[in-house]
């Protein structure tokens, strides 16, 4: 469920005419939802009621400083990837102890500046990660506490590049070595085990690779224990698909997945952290764009939008669908006819879909991309000097631009010319 919906023939964000917002901040331009980001994360809290949990937000799915702020005063933590997400969680008010620090390539600088502001755990993926971060730990003169992420090797049957739990991928290490690894960590002084981690993709529609991987987990906290280590914490990762058609999607609810969780490990009397990221801003967003040219093609018929593939990577990227709908609700009943909606970029991966029924549209017409809301703004580049896109948040009958799209002058000036030139 979201709040983008038509409202008397007009698509709206909350109680916002999308039209309004695209004639004052200029087109193309990302629109978030207050009302879907809350309510996304509490169905997340709600899903683990009654457990001990915290809810991280995985950032990296949309980090503008305002859904930080909106989520954190709601009362989330945070997973980063990265010290400049760190500075994001800290800067959006997220207290050290909520913020947990996963990533394949932690540098010494970036446990360094966690180590000091606080955190709550790193996800660690490998032995030499644990090597440098017991020695930042012990030269800073602090203890680091630390999950190791097993890699469960589960099929999540998602997109290749968005599975992370194969063993053929980069992430975490063999679950079949974990105990060894364990024992490792633990012969560090300056580390100190909390619990386990997992995460093992992205866009999952199915919670049976989940349920899968959450068995072993247990097991592995069964061994663990055994071998005297102190597992209180289980980091379950993000990874719960979301719904990017109307039609035929219907991925697990999250109360479906606490109810699995639950199933699966609620009685190891562990606190459980989740990750999720795509779910909670996913269909909190919407990225809004312009019909520059409708140009008709040898048989076919080409929408040349303003937004293009460095606004929004996924078609490109992923082979990603977005529901695209126009901003004047059509009539009921009026003929669709099959359009290719591509942006202006020189590249013919600049393609956003290939005859996809739509409406009539004519040059002028403003179109929405359904689902844009997360790994969307995050991902956009000025790939051809095109402005970086800018974001907008809604809340209720207000709006106000969150990021300003950047002007050609500020875009050149960040350039600087070598003195011999
Ligand atoms: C990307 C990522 C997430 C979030 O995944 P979603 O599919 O957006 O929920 C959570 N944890 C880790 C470690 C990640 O890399």
């Amino acid at each position: 469920m979201d709040h983008f919906l038509y409202k008397d023939g007009a698509l709206c964000a909350e109680n916002v005419p999308v039209a309004e917002i695209a004639a004052q901040v200029g087109t193309p331009f990302y629109c978030y939802s207050t009302a879907t980001l809350l309510r996304h994360f509490r169905l997340f809290d709600e899903a683990l009621a009654g457990i001990d949990h915290v809810v991280c937000y995985a950032m990296k799915a949309a980090s503008n400083q305002a859904i930080l702020t909106t989520l954190a005063q709601a009362g989330a933590g945070m997973d980063v990837v990265s010290g400049g997400e760190y500075a994001r969680a800290i800067a959006a008010g997220v207290p050290g102890e909520k913020i947990v620090f996963s990533g394949v390539g932690k540098t010494r600088e970036e446990m360094r500046a966690a180590l000091a502001g606080g955190i709550r755990q790193f996800n660690l993926e490998s032995e030499p990660e644990m090597e440098v971060l017991n020695e930042v730990a012990t030269a800073m003169g602090v203890v680091a506490p630390v999950t190791v992420r097993v890699n469960p090797d589960v099929d999540a049957k998602t997109h290749a590049k968005i599975a992370t739990g194969k063993s053929e991928n980069k992430f975490g290490i063999p679950i079949a070595r974990a105990r060894a690894v364990y024992a490792h960590a633990a012969r560090l002084p300056g580390l100190k085990v909390v619990g386990i981690d997992v995460h093992i993709g992205s866009q999952l529609t199915d919670l049976e690779p989940f349920r899968q991987a959450y068995r072993k987990v247990a097991d592995l906290t069964r061994a663990l224990r055994t071998d005297g280590h102190v597992i209180d914490r289980l980091d379950l990762g993000g990874g719960l698909g979301i719904p990017y058609t109307r039609s035929n999607e219907a991925p697990p609810l999250p109360a479906e997945y606490g109810a699995m969780i639950r199933e699966e490990l609620g009685d190891l009397g562990c606190e459980i952290e989740i990750e999720p990221g795509r779910l909670i801003a996913g269909n909190a967003g919407i990225m809004v764009s312009k019909v520059i040219y409708m140009k008709s093609g040898e048989g076919r018929d080409f929408l040349i939008l303003d937004g293009a593939m460095n606004d929004l990577v996924r078609p490109a990227m992923y082979e990603a669908h977005h529901d695209i709908i126009p901003v004047i609700e059509p009539d009921a009943g009026v003929e669709q006819r099959p359009y290719d909606i591509v942006g202006p970029v020189c590249e013919s991966g600049d393609t956003f879909a290939k005859q996809r029924m739509m409406p009539p549209l004519v040059a002028g017409d403003l179109v929405a991309f359904r689902s844009a809301g997360a790994y969307g703004a995050v991902m956009a580049s000025e790939y051809n000097t095109r402005p970086l896109v800018p974001e907008v948040l809604v809340h209720e009958d207000q709006f106000a631009v969150i990021r300003a799209r950047p002007t050609f002058d500020e875009m050149i000036n960040r350039d600087t010319i070598p003195a011999w030139l």
